[in-house]
């Protein structure tokens, strides 16, 4: 008989073990709480709109490939992939907006209007975080930490201070550039992994390797469909895909897990991988013996944001967007300080506006945009619905001023979508929409381990886990625990 491995959760990190666990031999159910597969990566489709509910960013596509190849296959089966041009839009305030485009003698030549010397900093800047990227990509990202020799290696101990481990990247773009401008955009990207660029480790620069180098694409039905992609590869795998179900108890015996009980029934299990938010697993799933970390440990974890966002679905067209657009305050680390040091609601935020129809019509009716209004907020603020309708109109105001477009004019559809809806759809600790922070106290081994100490045939995939944040991460986390359970069980 086939030894049974039970799956938690049906995000990117779940279907993408899954479909690895089946590959090797295992006979796999995933079990999702929701109806629907994807987690984060879900779509909410009404009135002829269909919005991408989570992420909107691909990048790293060599992840993607990379992934589909373990299985012999293309990704190109799978989903179609468009390049953007231009990658995306910033407002900068007073009507001074940017564009980073594909071609890098652009981007050099913005660098150069914004200061004298700025497009040769640029050069020198990307070369550094191209060289970080490799290093990261062939000797970090793909491998798993058990103990901190294993981190603090010979090429850390001598390349430390090159990869940027130890600084902070703030510190590093500062002395590469001045102008404001240019260092909002080096360092917005540390938003994607949910932390500070005060606090981020100067390592993380291979994020402009990410956005300016490799490139922003989308795929053909958003990034819902390129999920689908994962669940059809599930399915040709073997995998049973269990939704509408919710993992209430793993059942342990002599420190195994032994079986998974949900509100439905119960699943025997020879190993398990949960996809679903350590927090939730580790602190009210499990038993109190079963828990790997302490009450004390998860109030000290640094959380990474949660996320105002808006769907608007607009009957006109909004020629002042690109796909992707992002607003920079003048005084951002006030938007900063308001997630990480004094948690509030921001007055004058940052922001993030997708307007995915510029790319695929069939996101919204002809004539309409599909829009996906993000300001990232602190975790754990009360979100009551007096308060988030307030907070919609007082967003859509400072939008308007900030791109010169009314966002509360010809309204389709609206839905709002912040922390309490994070913790009803995934039990996200605090209401967070990324997990954990990426400061160097949470980079790599210092991340929630992938394998349990107190259950040793229960392993994590996900966010929560190294290498981290965001959906190539997690397809990485994935590769990551399989290979630990095939060099534990065999294939
Ligand atoms: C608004 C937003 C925008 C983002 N933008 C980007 C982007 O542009 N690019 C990018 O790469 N990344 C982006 N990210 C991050 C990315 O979406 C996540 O890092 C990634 O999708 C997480 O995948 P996951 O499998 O770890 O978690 P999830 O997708 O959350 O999957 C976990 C699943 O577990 C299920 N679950 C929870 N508890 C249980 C239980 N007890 N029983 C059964 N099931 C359970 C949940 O319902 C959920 O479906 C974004 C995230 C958000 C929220």
């Amino acid at each position: 008989m086939k030894k049974h491995a039970v799956v938690i959760g049906g995000g990117y990190g779940g279907l993408s073990s899954a479909a690895l666990l089946a590959r090797d031999g295992w006979d796999v159910t995933l079990i999702e709480k929701l109806d629907d597969l994807g987690g984060r990566a879900r779509t909410w489709k009404t009135e002829g709109f269909t919005f991408d509910l989570g992420p909107s960013w691909y990048l790293m596509p060599e992840v993607f490939e990379r992934f589909f190849s373990l299985f012999d296959r293309e990704r190109s089966d799978y989903f179609k992939l468009l390049p953007l041009d231009p990658y995306y839009k910033v407002f900068f305030g007073e009507g001074e907006t940017a564009v980073l485009s594909p071609r890098q003698e652009e981007n050099i030549e913005l660098f150069e209007s914004f200061e004298p010397g700025g497009g040769d900093a640029l050069v020198r800047y990307m070369d550094q975080a191209t060289y970080k990227y490799e290093v990261a990509m062939k000797e970090f990202l793909y491998r798993g930490y058990k103990h901190l020799g294993e981190f603090f290696n010979r090429r850390l101990m001598t390349e430390g201070l090159r990869l940027g481990i130890f600084k902070k990247l703030d510190k590093l773009v500062g002395s590469y550039v001045q102008d404001r401008r240019a260092r909002q955009i080096l360092e917005y990207a540390m938003v994607f992994l949910g932390t500070n660029p005060v606090e981020a480790p100067a390592i993380y620069s291979i994020m402009s390797h990410v956005d300016l180098k490799l490139g922003v694409f989308f795929p053909e039905g958003g990034m819902a469909t390129a999920a689908q992609g994962f669940v059809r590869l599930c399915e040709e795998q073997g995998v049973k895909l269990v939704t509408g179900e919710e993992v209430v108890k793993i059942v342990t015996r002599n420190g195994k897990a032994v079986a998974v009980e949900t509100t439905k029934q119960t699943y025997r299990a020879d190993v398990v991988v949960s996809g679903a938010d350590y927090h939730h697993i580790d602190t009210e799933v499990l038993e109190a013996k079963d828990r790997r970390y302490s009450p004390r440990y998860w109030r000290k974890r640094v959380v990474a944001p949660s996320m105002f966002i808006a769907y608007l679905g607009i009957n006109r067209k909004l020629p002042n967007l690109e796909h992707h657009n992002l607003y920079f305050a003048e005084n951002w680390h006030g938007h900063f300080d308001t997630i990480f040091k004094h948690p509030a609601w921001p007055e004058k935020p940052c922001f993030y506006l997708s307007c995915i129809s510029k790319t695929d019509a069939d996101s919204a009716p002809d004539g309409a945009e599909n829009v996906f209004l993000l300001v990232p907020v602190a975790p754990g603020l009360a979100d009551t619905d007096q308060q988030r309708e307030a907070y919609l109109a007082h967003v859509l105001e400072h939008v308007r001023e900030v791109t010169g477009e009314d966002l509360t004019r010809d309204v389709a559809v609206q839905r709002i979508y912040s922390h309490r809806d994070f913790i009803e759809d995934y039990h996200a600790y605090k209401g967070t929409a990324l997990g954990l922070s990426h400061t160097l106290m949470q980079t790599a081994i210092f991340r929630p381990s992938t394998r349990s100490t107190k259950v040793e045939n229960l392993f994590y995939t996900g966010q929560y886990t190294h290498p981290g944040v965001g959906v190539p991460m997690v397809l990485i986390a994935s590769e990551i625990v399989t290979d630990e359970i095939r060099n534990t069980y065999g294939a």
